[in-house]
Order: structure tokens, then C-alpha cells, then sequence
């Protein structure tokens, strides 16, 4: 089967034809259907977020179950599913404590068990799911049932970006209508921060980027206001009576943009740190201001979420008209064009690219 390879940090994309094997057990293989270009893939690419090379990248992929390996009972061959890069094995503390995106036991089950080789050997799954690919195998916890007739690329959407971003704010912060919010960063999971804002009933909405088309489109996505990362602070002194906002959600992942939203939240408030930094870029606070302001400071790991319920909530939004998916994505593109989608999400030209597969 066909599939982007990685072969070193930086280097550019190629697709190749690769074996996949299995489904072992508890495994399922799933075709394609189609798969978002997130910034984290891009991330992994480029060595900030760490990884193994060669790797197959892509996390936000939906698709058909083709076959189902030992002692999978609870998924169908034919079945549309989302994939999930944390798959919560159900049975401990953290998934039944309602932190199911913090499960690490199906990774733990999994770890080694390489699927995808070629003639020079192994290559990695990017963060498990390895979607830039028409095909994959999974653990069946990675899987999760969907309607039938969602459309492909709305469906892969909701496997990381819009989960992300949404979930940031109804499960990690859980605002309260009427309660102010700034989001610093406005690329695929900031615009789904923004309409999960605007689904909160939060007011006002304060979008924060340096590009003005991203502020453009931040308004789509529900912002009130719109501003530059250097004119925030004077903003903030506007629309919060010199408070600081109640909630400020970082969605860039850098040490400096973390700064920026903890120093826009007022006293009380909480920063939540949505984007996928690096171990290697310290953030620095003075222990005066941790306790005397008691602002909290929080992570947010794919949106608090338990894909188990979440993804198809978030599809039931959409279907409601609560949340626009199908105005994410900006381009429509074949295996061959990672590259060009890369560059596109690192120009700032784009929203989300999606590969479909026929
Ligand atoms: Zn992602
Ligand atoms: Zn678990």
C-alpha cells in the first residue's frame, strides 16, 4: 500500500509503497478515506516535538474498517470510524475517572509492534496512527464508530484539530456564558477554540495572530474582537476594564505565547496551554506572581476528551449547525502534495489541507 514516508528529520516527503501487516489481536485494519495535515505532524517532521525516522506522520484520519483481528468483537468490517492518536483502554484509573485522554496503557500494549516496513526496514507510526497512508492498522481502542454518512473530511477533522480545540474549551476549562476569552494563535485548532468559545456563549472573544487573514478569518469562527499579539495588552485594557480576560488560551505552543496569554488572564483567571510545544523551550514565571495572583495555569492534552462520547458529540454539534466543520478546510489534496501542505500551513495560507483517498 501506498504511503508518505519521512525518511529524516526535515527532509522531503515521498510516497512509497509499503508493507502493512496484521491486524493481530485487538487490532483492526482500517482503509483510509481521508486525513487532515495538522501542525503537529509538521512538528514532528521538523524535530520539535521529538520522534523516530523513518515514520509514516498523520494523526487526524477517518476511514472503513476492513478487517478485524483476534478477538475484536465490538467493531464490524464496513464500520466508518475516527481515529483516536490516544486510544483509552477503558479499564484504568484515568479512564474511569474521566480522564480518558490521559490513558497510556493501549500505547503501552502497543509499544513495538511495528506495522509498517519496506525493503530497508522498519518505519515508524506517527503518534500510532500513521494516516498519511491508504491504509492502517490500529488497536480497536483507536477506533471509534461513527455514522456512516459524515462526510470523509469532516470526520478526519474531528480526529484531532476540532477535538482539540473545542474540547480545550468545554472540558478543560468548561467557560460559562458571558465569561471573557482571548485565544493566542488562530491556525486549525485556534479557529475550533474560537467556536468553542462562541458555543460556550463566552463574550467577548478576542482572536490574537500576526497574520491579518488569519484575524479575518478568526471572525468567521466567532471572534468579537481581533487583534496583533503586540496590541493585546491594550486590548485587554479595552474590552476587560483593565482586568485581564477570565480564560486565555495559548494554541501556539512556544514559551513566549505562553507568557503573553498568563500575563492577558486577570487575577483568578486560567491560562490553558493548548499548543504542542517543545521539552526544550522553558516558560518562566516569578514564584511571587504563581501564589499572589492566583491565576491557574493549566495543559490541555487533546481537549480533555473521551473520543469515546466526544467525537460523536462534536458530530451531533455539527450536525445541529453549532459548529462549522466543512469551513475548515481550505484545500483538498492527493498523498503526493504533503509537501506543498506543509509549506502552505507554515506560510499561514491555509486553514486545514485534507488528503482525500478515492
Ligand atoms: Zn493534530
Ligand atoms: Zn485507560
Amino acid at each position: 500500500m501506498k504511503a508518505v514516508v519521512a525518511r529524516e528529520q526535515g527532509g522531503r516527503l515521498e510516497v512509497e509503497d509499503l508493507d502493512l501487516a496484521g491486524p493481530g489481536p485487538g487490532e483492526v485494519r482500517v482503509r483510509l478515506r481521508a486525513s487532515g495535515v495538522c501542525h503537529s505532524d509538521l512538528s514532528i517532521w521538523d524535530g520539535t516535538l521529538g520522534g523516530s525516522f523513518p515514520v509514516v506522520l498523520g494523526h487526524e484520519g477517518a476511514g472503513e474498517i476492513t478487517e478485524l483481528g483476534a478477538g475484536v468483537a465490538d467493531r464490524a468490517v464496513g464500520e466508518h470510524v475516527i481515529l483516536s492518536w490516544i486510544p483509552p483502554c477503558g479499564r484504568c484509573r484515568y479512564c474511569w475517572s474521566g480522564q480518558a485522554n490521559l490513558c497510556t496503557a493501549v500505547r503501552e500494549r502497543q509499544a513495538g509492534r511495528g506495522h509498517l516496513s519496506s525493503d530497508g526496514g522498519p518505519v515508524a507510526a506517527g503518534l500510532g496512527t500513521a494516516t498519511f497512508a491508504e491504509e492502517t492498522v490500529v488497536p480497536v481502542e483507536a477506533a471509534i464508530p461513527i455514522p456512516a454518512d459524515v462526510p470523509d473530511a469532516v470526520a478526519a477533522l474531528v480526529g484531532c484539530g476540532v477535538m482539540t480545540g473545542v474540547g480545550a474549551v468545554v472540558n478543560t476549562a468548561r467557560v460559562a456564558p458571558g465569561e471573557s476569552v482571548v485565544v493566542i494563535g488562530c491556525g486549525g485548532v485556534g479557529l475550533n477554540v474560537l467556536q468553542g468559545a462562541r458555543l460556550a456563549g463566552a463574550d467577548p472573544i478576542c482572536a490574537i495572530d500576526p497574520l491579518p487573514g488569519k484575524r479575518e478569518t478568526a471572525r468567521h469562527f466567532g471572534a468579537t474582537h481581533v487583534a496583533t499579539p503586540e496590541d493585546l495588552l491594550e486590548v485587554s485594557r479595552q474590552l476587560t476594564e483593565g482586568r485581564g480576560f477570565d480564560y486565555a488560551f495559548e494554541v501556539v505552543g512556544r514559551s513566549s505565547t505562553i507568557r503573553l496569554a498568563y500575563d492577558a488572564t486577570r487575577r483568578g483567571g486560567t491560562t490553558v496551554v493548548v499548543g504542542a510545544g517543545s521539552r526544550n523551550d522553558p516558560v518562566a514565571f516569578s514564584a511571587g506572581e504563581l501564589f499572589s495572583t492566583e491565576r491557574r495555569l493549566v495543559g490541555c492534552l487533546y481537549g480533555s476528551a473521551d473520543v469515546r462520547t466526544d467525537f460523536n458529540r462534536v458530530l451531533r454539534l455539527w450536525q445541529a449547525g453549532r459548529l462549522d466543520l466543512e469551513g475548515l478546510v481550505s484545500r483538498r489534496i492527493g498523498l503526493g502534495d504533503v509537501n506543498e501542505a506543509f509549506e502552505a500551513m507554515r506560510a499561514g495560507d491555509v486553514v486545514r489541507s485534507v488528503i482525500e483517498l478515492p
